[in-house]
């Protein structure tokens, strides 16, 4: 299989390179260029895998040119670091199913994917007897997910700028009480924005980004897609072997289109097995509008109690597109450009009926986000996490839309990383679990600079490899 840009600017290139590559360099996005599905006869042989055994059957069928010895042990040793064997449990419940999601060490769903490319990374790099350094900006969860997926590793240092008292206490500890050396915390004065910015003028600057080999993780690598499509075939088989459910769909919290998309990728790959793709948004619902309307429309961002959510422009959107679009380069291409100085998109009535078939879509605000956190509190004594919650209550909403079937609910976060939320919700602390005992007791290691990207470089030069 060979992976081509959404915009059609490069020659088809291979897995790893796909992997190493991470934006085309057209400034598109790489996808399969064809997606793989498969025939019942091979389900049956996927019916009674364990999740990594699974995780080998779905991925090789992505990624050829890596060795399938190497695929087990970076899927073998990415597993061994959740809390559980059975990696991402399913909870079945009278009203609602769970998926969840969040038992890696940074106790949410993004540890799927970067304890899986940490290791991929780390593999392709020793291939090629390279090193790299890592930079990127987060609002929370994804800087605590890069840095525990690479932490320790010998050919890669990672530099993850987070707003100064802008991220949440527990997601600022996870970040800075790693103790590893090849971890570099930079508090930056400012917003998010500020972050992104700074990284992004590093980025920009072609001859310091090659002198130090910069990398990024964000959410656009096609690896961190690849490894998320597993867990809706290991939902699908064990719903289907334990309740006879013949088609499943998924609830799906939704920010920059990574988990959903992975979710059509799944779809794709086992036809007439998933129902629908609920896209689920908080207020940021740019993409809610463009399931109902046909139309993409950027507006500007309202920060919210499941902030991991809180996206305009959704990075992973792009690839849906390709798709819908009949695979098309040069429309998504004329179609992105005019996006980037119009701010629009709108898709003709055939398109929108397409859409339709694939998402059914609510945008959800946070006191129903709260209500839900309440109610299936209350009805089951489990507590929900704000983003997941944001799921469950679009599954409420739109239960008449949706074909038949059960409906599981992607829990994406623990809801001990978001306690003024559940507290705010139930009238108590969500429960600790053990990777975030003490944590307040550990040495954190964190440098606070301007946001100035003159600093930002020099520090970068200093600890770089
Ligand atoms: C990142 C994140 C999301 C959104 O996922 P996307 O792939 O960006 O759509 C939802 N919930 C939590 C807890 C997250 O960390």
């Amino acid at each position: 299989m060979r992976y081509v840009s959404t915009r059609g600017g490069i020659e088809p290139v291979g897995f790893k390179e796909t992997v190493m590559m991470g934006l085309a360099t057209d400034g598109g996005l790489l996808l399969p260029q064809t997606l793989p599905s498969v025939d019942s006869t091979t389900m049956e042989t996927w019916r009674n895998l364990s999740y990594p055994q699974l995780a080998v059957e779905v991925m090789s069928l992505f990624v050829a040119g890596l060795e399938r010895p190497d695929l087990e042990a970076l899927v073998e040793s990415a597993c061994t670091t959740f809390d559980t064997p059975e990696v991402t449990p399913l909870i079945k419940m009278p009203k609602v199913n769970v998926l969840e999601l969040f038992h890696g060490p940074t106790l949410s769903f993004k540890d799927i994917a970067l304890q899986f490319l940490g290791n991929l990374f780390s593999l392709l790099l020793k291939e090629r007897g390279e090193t790299m350094n890592i930079l990127g900006a987060t609002s929370g969860d994804t800087g605590s997910a890069a840095i525990y997926g690479v932490k320790g590793k010998e050919n890669i240092n990672i530099f993850i700028l987070h707003p100064h008292g802008r991220v949440s206490s527990v997601q600022a500890l996870q970040m800075t009480t790693v103790p590893e050396a090849n971890v570099w915390n930079v508090a930056i004065e400012g917003t998010f924005d500020d972050c992104q910015t700074v990284v992004k003028a590093i980025f920009n600057d072609i001859p310091f980004k090659q002198k130090h080999r910069l990398g990024a993780v964000n959410s656009i690598n096609w690896a961190r897609i690849l490894s998320q499509v597993v867990y809706y075939v290991y939902a699908y088989l064990k719903l289907n072997s334990e309740a006879g459910a013949e088609r499943v769909n998924f609830a799906v919290p939704t920010g920059n289109f990574g988990d959903i998309f992975a979710g059509y990728v799944a779809k794709r790959l086992i036809p007439g097995k998933i129902g629908r793709l609920v896209l689920a948004t908080n207020e940021n619902n740019i993409l809610t509008r463009f399931v109902h309307e046909g139309r993409y429309v950027r507006n500007q961002v309202v920060p919210t109690i499941s902030p991991s959510m809180d996206i305009q422009i959704a990075s992973n959107f792009e690839r849906y597109l390709y798709y819908l679009f009949d695979q098309d380069p040069a429309r998504v291409r004329d179609t992105m450009t005019a996006f980037e100085t119009g701010g629009e998109i709108t898709c003709s009535l055939d398109e929108r009926s397409r859409v339709r078939k694939d998402f059914v879509s609510a945008s959800i605000d946070q006191g129903a986000t709260l209500t839900a956190i309440r109610d299936v509190y209350k009805e089951t004594g489990y507590v929900l996490d704000p983003h997941t919650a944001v799921g469950v209550a679009a599954v409420q909403r739109l239960g008449p839309d949706l074909p038949e079937g059960p409906v599981v609910c992607l829990a994406t976060a623990h809801p001990a990383k978001f306690p003024e939320a559940v507290r705010k919700a139930i009238g108590k602390n969500p429960e600790r679990p053990a990777a975030l005992r003490g944590i307040e007791d550990r040495p954190r290691r964190c440098e606070r600079l301007p946001a100035d990207v003159d600093q930002v470089k020099r520090y970068i030069e200093d600890h770089a490899l």
